[in-house]
């Protein structure tokens, strides 16, 4: 592979001039930084490393490589417009709106979706290719068992499940926010969203919907799945809530321009933290 040439360059380098080794010394050290930034990955493609760390094992070439050696085009260099973006978009593209972690979304509200564009090929080798593989990952876990006590299905795979019962266990210890987590609204339901034919992140059991009747929704509000309908943002959630589910690995559908504030989903590579 290419990406060792510039190495076997360097061990030629070193038998070569061994005699000259004290006045070598810059030009090795030039050397050995060019291999380095030759083996650093985009900034995206660290994300997906840290966010799915035994699934995403490596990026070459514009490529990303599964564990069982699949590999998906990373960039398909095309440029789309918001539509194009939701209807197909390539894996690069998933980070097209960058998600900003604690923001005071009611002072300001969103003027982008970020971690709305979803790449639905990249989830299905993630979480399960079929309603089947799905299931066959899913388990049980008891959300909030004092404030609420209810069963939901979880998906077992890169943590997802883990993430569920911290953020579960977290909430648990704020009464305050019982009204919102209680009478949840959904977890795991195979289905495309609503006025779309794209498979809602709802279909791998990485999301929960909280308290629907404390919640607002693009589609409800301007009673169209329209997106150019979209009206003016609403949402009643509180924020310090958001902020926990935040800090385990979940983005939130009010963070969006087309606001979905019942919505939490697990999507590590957006909540990593890296510059
Ligand atoms: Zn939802």
């Amino acid at each position: 592979m290419n990406r060792f040439i510039p190495l076997l360059v360097l061990c030629n380098f070193f038998v070569s001039s061994c005699q000259q080794e004290s006045t070598l010394d810059n030009r090795v050290v030039s050397k050995v930084e060019s291999i380095q930034l030759d083996q650093k990955y985009p900034t995206n493609v660290t994300r997906l490393l840290k966010g799915y760390p035994d699934i995403v094992v490596d990026y070459v070439d514009n490529y990303i490589i599964f564990w069982d050696s699949t590999i998906f085009l990373y960039n398909d260099s095309m440029i789309k417009n918001e539509s194009e973006l939701l209807s197909n978009p390539d894996i690069e593209d998933m980070f097209h709106y960058q998600y900003t972690l604690n923001k005071d979304h009611d002072s300001l509200p969103p003027s982008s979706d970020p971690g709305r564009i979803r790449n639905n090929e990249f989830f299905n080798k993630v979480y399960g290719a079929s309603k089947k593989e799905v299931e066959d990952n899913l388990t049980e876990v008891i959300w909030c068992p004092t404030l609420v006590n209810k069963l939901i299905r979880v998906n077992t795979k890169n943590g997802a499940a883990e993430a569920f019962v911290k953020v579960s266990n977290e909430l648990d210890q704020h009464p305050e926010f019982a009204n919102y987590v209680s009478s949840i609204g959904g977890t795991f339901n195979y289905r495309n969203i609503k006025g779309t034919n794209r498979l809602s992140m709802h279909s791998y059991g990485v999301t929960i919907d909280i308290n629907v009747s404390k919640s607002n929704y693009w589609q409800w509000d301007s009673r169209s799945t329209d997106e150019k309908m979209v009206g003016k943002y609403k949402n009643s959630i509180p924020l310090e809530l958001v902020h926990i589910f935040e800090k385990h690995g979940f983005i939130w559908g009010g963070a969006w321009r087309h606001y979905d504030t019942m919505h939490f989903e697990y999507r590590p590579e957006l909540i990593t933290n890296i510059k």
